[in-house]
């Protein structure tokens, strides 16, 4: 690690100070996947950049994905070639400069006549010349006797085979985090828990944003000039193009999908097992280390929340198609170890299902000349980002220097673990390959400060940027998912280790420990519903 990508965000009025302390290139609004892709794009290009996030990085939907760097298979079937061939080869791109934030994965999907078979074969043939995939990872087709043979979970009954094919995980809070950092490290001004609240206008024309932060009891203001403004701000980008007078229109629709995650014992899925719903989807069973998780739903939602509410039914929704697709004794509320729930910002189509909207993401220019973007996938993050860098270089008129987005390491990827490496991070082998997926080349410097909740929770605050206990243990280690009890033994350890550092007392870390378990607890209430 070097000094430039340690990001520590905790001299608030250091950081504060820094945003008013010149004229930025451009503003980006919004620290989700999206934005801080653009600010590592737009840094690295040579320009000024400031990056605000209301909350933590990654607090919107990009900490709530499927975690899936994929190519839309299914987007094909609806036509969508372009938005296809874009994804399908960023693939390649973030496996280039993140190894360990895109680990190869076989799919497995089920198929029930020789017809849907033959169709899949050429479908998975275009989607692989589309994405470049390498000879070595292309698909097979199997039969009942093969697809039971590899995939003793999956049910067999009324199949005629099943397609096999490659696609990748990632750890999506992860991944904005690293890209946060790459940003920081090309120069860009960073901070957290800062919330655009208004736009500054000169002449008539977008010339910054007033900022206030947003931790407790932390007063802050600052005013950020910039040439360019763009909001990234997903979900929320409604919200602050309406800060523009005139400009409250709604360009996005909203749509919520949610995960189950149980122990990989009560549904041991070898591989990512495509289940099709009782409404035509599909969802996916996901094997994570010890855990395997199922998701996702498609409904619509009517508000922007960082913690969407959702209903037993969706949690039903999944475990249906959980039961008609897999061998497993029914899971009960008590196997659910953890849930998560996130908001799509789709652009509007009106008339259309959530299901049939179009993943496309779109730029918009308001009349005063805030660029707006939304929609698109994290897997297509860093061509979206590239696309609106390009758009700002040519309203700056700058001469910068060409888009290297796609070739230079992003932090954590500077070099592949060997084996051997992995093996040495940890007694327990499961947490070894967690240490090194999370952390990829930062991993032997965890390791070495005790390879624990506490050395995470030291190296979440010094070199992450987290400011809350809730930033640790969502966002930095993902333990309120994958971990036992959702991580809730975890909170403590880490509350003791990142006291010291951010000037918590007793009563301060009783208070973080405490907003944790309610999320905990909140996230588990639509269970109480008619449960089982
Ligand atoms: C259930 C679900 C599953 C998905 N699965 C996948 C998948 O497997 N693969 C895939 O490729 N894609 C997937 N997606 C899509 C993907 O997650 C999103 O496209 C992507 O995360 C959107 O990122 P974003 O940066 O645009 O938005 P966000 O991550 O929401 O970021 C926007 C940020 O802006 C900040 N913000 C808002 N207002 C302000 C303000 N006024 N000032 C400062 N900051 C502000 C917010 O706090 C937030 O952090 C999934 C989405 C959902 C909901």
């Amino acid at each position: 690690m070097t000094a430039s990508s340690r990001l520590d965000l905790r001299d608030r009025a250091k950081c504060f100070g820094a945003l008013e302390a010149r004229r930025f290139d451009v503003v980006v609004i919004g620290g989700g996947v999206t934005g801080a892709g653009i600010a590592r794009d737009a840094a690295l290009r040579g320009l000024s950049v400031a990056l605000v996030e209301a909350q933590d990085f990654a607090s919107g939907t990009s900490s709530r994905s499927s975690k899936m760097i994929h190519g839309g298979l299914r987007y094909l079937a609806q036509g969508h070639v372009k938005l296809v061939r874009e994804a399908a080869s960023e693939r390649q791109v973030l496996r280039r400069i993140a190894p360990h934030l895109a680990q190869p994965q076989r799919y497995l999907i089920p198929a029930k006549s020789a017809r849907s078979l033959a169709a899949m074969r050429a479908g998975l043939w275009l989607y692989e010349k589309l994405g470049n995939v390498p000879r070595d990872e292309r698909h097979e087709v199997l039969d009942l006797v093969e697809l039971g043979r590899r995939e003793p979970a999956m049910r067999t009954d009324g199949l005629r085979g099943a397609a096999e094919y490659t696609e990748f995980l990632t750890d999506d809070a992860r991944l904005v985090l690293a890209n946060a950092r790459s940003a920081q490290a090309a120069g860009a001004t960073l901070a957290s828990y800062a919330e655009a609240d208004g736009l500054l206008l000169e002449g008539g024309r977008v010339a910054g944003v007033t900022v206030r932060s947003t931790l407790p009891g932390d007063e802050r203001q600052a005013r950020v000039l910039a040439r360019l403004v763009v909001s990234a701000a997903g979900v929320w980008v409604d919200h602050v193009r309406a800060l523009e007078a005139g400009q409250r229109d709604s360009r996005l629709t909203l749509s919520r999908g949610i995960h189950v995650v149980v122990a990989r014992d009560r549904l041991p899925v070898r591989y990512t097992v495509v289940l099709p719903t009782r409404d035509g989807r599909m969802a996916f069973a996901v094997p994570h280390g010890r855990f395997t998780y199922v998701g996702t739903t498609d409904v619509f939602h009517d508000r922007a929340d960082y913690w969407p509410a959702f209903e037993r039914a969706d949690v039903d929704y999944l475990l249906d198609a959980v039961q008609a697709r897999l061998v497993a004794p029914p899971i009960a509320d008590a196997d659910i170890v953890a849930l998560w729930s996130g908001i799509r910002p789709l652009v509007s189509e009106p008339g259309k299902k959530p299901g049939e909207v179009s993943r496309k993401d779109e730029i918009w220019t308001s009349p005063a000349g805030l660029v707006s973007i939304a929609g698109g996938k994290l897997s297509a993050y860093r061509a979206m980002a590239e696309h609106v860098v390009d758009l700002c270089v040519r309203r700056l008129g700058d001469a910068t220097r060409p888009c290297t987005t796609a070739t230079g390491p992003l932090v954590g990827g500077e070099r592949v673990l060997g084996a051997g490496e992995v093996r040495r991070l940890c007694a327990d082998a499961d947490a070894a390959r967690r240490l090194a997926a999370l952390y990829g080349d930062e991993a032997p410097g965890i390791s070495a400060g005790g390879g624990d909740v506490a050395a995470e929770a030291r190296h979440a605050v010094l070199s992450e940027g987290a400011l809350t206990l809730e930033d640790y243990w969502v966002r930095r280690s993902a333990r309120a998912w994958f971990d036992e009890r959702a991580g809730l033994d975890s909170l403590e350890p880490a509350a003791q280790a990142m006291a010291p550092l951010l000037g918590w007392n007793d009563a301060e870390i009783a208070r973080q420990v405490a907003a944790c378990r309610a999320l905990e607890r909140d996230s588990r209430r639509p269970l109480q519903k008619t449960g089982s």
